[in-house]
């Protein structure tokens, strides 16, 4: 799609899909922004891919990092294109399983971090031509999946974030979509394989059986719809979600 002089900041760029969004980013010719908690991790990533990414340690749920990140990004690469609100967290229980502490930490990294975050992206995108971004919602906050009350809630409304505020910023040339996937091979999907005590490999062979097109998303399915939402090449869709599903039906 080429994203030849193009700039994007990227959370949650050490997990499954992050990974694989960076690097396709990077091949594709744009120059990557990334942030997490961890400094090391960042330092890493920097390693690995020299003067095309730059990283900013800090927390995403703070105001004024989110505003650090996109003067960082305008700063160290002369502007900011796209931004994609892709960390998560997934507390798992029904409401009461579900501590103040799981509650509260599902908000901020799945809804509020991608609301501040967008908010400073915006600032900066309506005064220079526009912008793209993407949020990495999940199809259980469309159609809730079982005992995952706080995480189903924070993508829910992560969601309608992502219409409304891509009603908003459309004639300031900004569009804001999101990807919906269902099931990824990821470190977050096995994580839910070892709350439950399952044996990962055969958990993950009995869940290909349960999707239609025959087999659990690979993390590059899923950067290849994000990254259709960042290209040009969806120039007239914005304010949308996109179900990423291999047909697989929650209810
Ligand atoms: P992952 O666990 O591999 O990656 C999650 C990323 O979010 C990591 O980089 C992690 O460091 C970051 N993160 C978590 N808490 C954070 C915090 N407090 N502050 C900053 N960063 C934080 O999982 P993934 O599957 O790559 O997840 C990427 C996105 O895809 C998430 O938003 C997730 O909800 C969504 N998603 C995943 C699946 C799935 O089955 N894997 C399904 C639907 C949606």
């Amino acid at each position: 799609m080429g994203f030849n002089s193009k700039v994007a900041i990227v959370t949650g760029a050490t997990g499954g899909i992050g990974q694989q969004l960076v690097a396709q980013l990077i091949s594709q010719g744009a120059k990557v922004v990334v942030t997490g908690r961890d400094a090391s991790s960042c330092a890493l990533l920097e390693e690995r891919y020299g003067d095309r990414l730059s990283a900013l340690a800090g927390d995403i749920t703070a105001t004024e990092h989110c505003q650090a990140l996109v003067e960082h990004a305008v700063q160290r690469f002369g502007g900011l294109h796209l931004l994609f609100n892709n960390a998560g967290t997934i507390p798992r229980g029904t409401a009461i399983e579900t501590s103040d502490e799981m509650w509260d930490s599902a908000l901020a990294v799945n809804l509020t971090a991608a609301f501040k975050l967008s908010r400073a992206a915006i600032e900066h995108m309506r005064s220079n031509g526009g912008g793209t971004i993407v949020n990495t919602a999940s199809a259980w906050g469309l159609y809730p999946g079982p005992a995952h009350l706080a995480y189903c809630t924070a993508k829910g409304a992560l969601i309608a974030m992502t219409r409304s505020m891509g009603r908003d910023h459309a004639t300031q040339q900004i569009r804001i979509n999101a990807v919906c996937p269902n099931e990824v091979d990821t470190p977050m999907l096995r994580s839910g394989f070892e709350y439950r005590g399952l044996d990962a490999k055969k958990a993950l062979r009995e869940l290909d059986n349960t999707v239609p097109l025959g087999h659990v998303a690979q993390p590059q399915e899923i950067v290849d719809a994000m990254l259709f939402l960042a290209s040009e090449q969806s120039r007239y869709v914005t304010g949308t979600v996109l179900e990423v599903t291999g047909a697989k039906a929650v209810y």
